[in-house]
């Protein structure tokens, strides 16, 4: 019998092609990372062997709880998508390939230091707040442009995107507007050509709106409670303001 996440998982590989035919997309050309925040290992491991290889974490600690997969399954690639403390830098640069959420100059400048010791390169989104709800992390739209410019600076990190968060619970068009907004940043961002910067991925769509996002131009969307189920933890836990340590 099959595993309910490998059924979820169909069912959502099935929703991106319908959104794709609607769109006139190329399947191939949107990947899906699987949000594992809360999700225990063995329902990682059913998603691992039905064939996924993309994981995205959103908490330093959390992730190197998976070590284990990890050293089990080195087809995988983690990507990190949550708030990032200057002080857990260290703890994340050394499981990932890519970082969905830099959305300040000082983090910027705390990677670039760490990557320098290490003498490594590293593959960064920066996260725009889209729509403009004081809860979520992500720089302004207003900033965007500024903030690529400063982060092109550090010669150890690789500018490949844009990532936001979509208004929740809100309509469609609310949440249209903000993957269309991302999708006008990065072309703004495309024709400054800006050494070094390359605008290939847009992070951008979650459960309840990678239809939309897809039609919007997502190039990777970040799905995690219709393949895994529901979370104990609200994603206030991981999201909201109260839980941010300024720095
Ligand atoms: C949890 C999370 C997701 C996935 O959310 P679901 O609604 O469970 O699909 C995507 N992106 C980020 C940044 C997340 O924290």
């Amino acid at each position: 019998m099959k595993h309910l996440v490998e059924e979820n998982l169909q069912a959502v590989r099935q929703q991106m092609a319908l959104a794709c035919q609607a769109s006139g997309r190329n399947i191939e050309d949107i990947k899906l990372l699987l949000a594992t925040k809360t999700v225990p290992l063995e329902k990682l491991q059913i998603a691992i062997q039905a064939g996924e290889v993309l994981f995205g974490e959103n908490k330093a600690q959390e992730l190197r709880d998976k070590f284990p997969l990890m050293e089990q399954s080195k087809q995988v690639e983690w990507h990190f998508i949550g708030h990032l403390q200057t002080n857990k830098v260290k703890d994340v640069v050394k499981y990932v390939t890519l970082i969905h959420s830099v959305d300040r100059l000082k983090l910027g400048q705390a990677l670039h230091n760490q990557l320098l010791k290490e003498n490594k390169t590293l593959d960064i989104l920066v996260q725009i707040n889209t729509s403009y709800e004081e809860s979520k992390f992500g720089a302004s739209p207003e900033t965007a442009v500024e903030l690529v410019e400063q982060l092109s600076q550090f010669e150890t990190l690789n500018v490949k995107g844009l990532m936001t968060i979509g208004k929740l619970n809100a309509t469609n068009e609310e949440t249209r507007h903000c993957f269309r907004l991302l999708n006008q940043i990065r072309t703004q961002i495309k024709e400054k050509n800006i050494l070094r910067v390359e605008m290939d991925i847009l992070s951008m769509g979650m459960s309840g709106d990678f239809q939309v996002a897809i039609e919007e131009g997502a190039t990777m969307i970040r799905v995690g409670t219709s393949v895994f189920g529901q979370r104990y933890l609200p994603d206030e836990y991981y999201w909201n303001e109260n839980t941010r340590i300024d720095d």
